[in-house]
């Protein structure tokens, strides 16, 4: 089964929309349709950005797709300070990322928080892009597997084959993330292997043939051919290396 590779760039809570237009601006400069063919790229800015690059890229007609870095798991309601699914799929988001470590060690996030929000991302007719992984001491206390495993079973409670299938799961290991220090490819792929081997037992071969695994962890230029060409691994989710639009359009082409 051949799987189109996703490219996400992660922005976190970097870029002011002014400045996030001119990375749009700049990588649509660079990338071409070819590229577009051989996979998903998507910008993942804060929410304040949205708008103004969903407006760049319709009048453009550019290729690269849309994603919000969280949402809230209900439709509307009394929570100040939150956002909805609804809201990020008005604004034209393919994608909305669920679980990032920093979601789940700064914020709180359980894997049954996050498992509200795959659903309510699904309901709302976006891609999920389901981010696990271990910290440095659970690797080094050889739990790195169990982590995993128990990550991607809890965030998937309930979620149907068909659903698992269709979205996106992110392997970051912490130890990797905004450190500089990649894994190495052979674990990298080891881990995105762990996610596969999760989704066959919980829903089939076919199923965890089906699904896309990125790799994130200082994924950069010099180090995503490697990385991209490990058997288990279907693309990247990119932190730091996405804010500067030269890095991202190399690692958009990994090759
Ligand atoms: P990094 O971040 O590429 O800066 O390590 C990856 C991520 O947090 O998704």
């Amino acid at each position: 089964m051949s799987r189109k590779p996703v490219i996400a760039g992660n922005w976190k809570m970097n870029l002011t929309h002014l400045e996030g237009i001119q990375l749009v601006q700049n990588l649509a400069y660079h990338l071409d349709s070819t590229d577009f063919d051989k996979a998903d790229v998507a910008v993942i800015p804060p929410f304040t950005s949205l708008r103004s690059i969903q407006t760049l890229i319709e009048g453009d007609r550019l290729d690269l797709t849309l994603g919000a870095q969280s949402c809230h798991h209900e439709t509307s309601g009394a929570y100040t300070g939150e956002i909805s699914p609804t809201m990020l799929s008005a604004l034209g988001c393919s994608w909305v990322i669920a679980g990032h470590s920093e979601r789940r060690t700064l914020f709180g996030e359980t894997d049954e928080v996050v498992n509200a929000k795959v659903k309510a991302i699904i309901a709302a007719e976006m891609t999920p892009i389901l981010c696990v992984g271990e910290t440095l001491e659970q690797r080094e206390a050889g739990e790195a597997e169990a982590v995993i495993r128990g990550q991607v079973t809890g965030s998937l409670a309930g979620v149907s084959a068909e659903q698992v299938a269709d979205l996106v799961i992110a392997y970051e290991p912490i130890w990797a993330i905004g450190t500089g220090r990649t894994a190495l490819p052979s674990d990298a792929d080891g881990g995105c292997a762990t996610v596969r081997a999760t989704v066959a037992e919980l829903h089939g071969t076919e199923t965890a043939e089906a699904v896309r695994i990125q790799y994130g962890g200082s994924v950069k230029p010099g180090n995503v051919a490697e990385l991209m060409s490990q058997p288990n691994i279907d693309g990247a989710l990119v932190g730091g290396a996405s804010l500067n639009a030269d890095d991202f359009a190399v690692i958009a082409r990994f090759h």
